[in-house]
């Protein structure tokens, strides 16, 4: 199954919850480990050495977006977190604070082990190759080009920059504060309706159907998000 050497770690203190999510993972080959708190998630870690953590954000014993910030200070572990369908700033919070995407409650099987097998990917990947296709568009990153259909698409610099951002970061949801910063600069981090325009440029320049997307995704309320295998339209 060439799982056998990932371990997960299922941070949450719902117990019929918990008994879902390490269920559905220990099934798809994962090992699992288990806690039911933010002190039980800092002794598994050690203990466990988890590739990744599956971790609920309403814990007992402490807000888990101050727990993110404290890992991230030490540990490159992958972190999913799971989070109220309608909580976007709690959202928000967490991916700026080091989470590496999340998943609204209620979730389901399939949805829940395809966010862990892309986060493992990603892992080993790093999205560091230099050519990237998607639909019938194709960057090449060495050269700094982009053709759609064989044919050369003009993009500015800001544009080109913005794309090189998204997908460097292929799968994975950024929010907008992390986009602003990335391509503008760190004075930036609130000027939404600047990445409005941008993305609105590059979903005419590379989109199909630039009104119904199928690659630059739009996250409401959080962010953007790069998907290389295309949504259905
Ligand atoms: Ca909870």
């Amino acid at each position: 199954m060439g799982n056998d050497a990932v371990t997960i770690l299922v941070v949450e203190d719902e117990p019929q919850i918990r008994r879902f999510v390490v269920a559905a993972l220990a099934e798809e080959g994962y090992r699992v480990a288990e806690a039911g708190s933010a002190a039980a998630c800092v002794e598994q870690l050690a203990a466990a050495a988890p590739a990744l953590i599956v971790l609920d954000l309403g814990l007992p014993d402490r807000d888990g977006i101050d727990l993110i910030g404290e890992l991230r200070s030490w540990s490159r572990v992958s972190v999913l977190v799971l989070s109220a369908r309608a909580a976007e700033n709690e959202k928000v919070a967490a991916l700026d604070a080091g989470a590496d995407d999340y998943l609204s409650k209620p979730f389901g099987v399939g949805e829940l082990r395809a966010r862990v097998r892309a986060m493992l990917r990603r892992r080993t990947t790093a999205g560091d190759e230099p050519v990237v296709v998607f639909g019938d568009v194709r960057v090449d990153r060495l050269h700094r080009s982009v053709e759609r259909g064989g044919v050369a698409v003009h993009l500015t610099p800001t544009e080109y920059r913005l794309l090189g951002v998204l997908v460097a970061n292929a799968g994975r949801v950024l929010t907008h504060r992390q986009l602003l910063r990335e391509v503008w600069g760190a004075g930036y981090g609130d000027r939404s309706h600047y990445l409005r325009i941008y993305v609105g440029h590059l979903r005419q320049k590379l989109e199909d159907d630039p009104a119904r997307p199928r690659h630059l995704l739009t996250e409401t309320g959080i962010g953007y998000r790069f998907q290389i295998q295309g949504e259905e339209p």
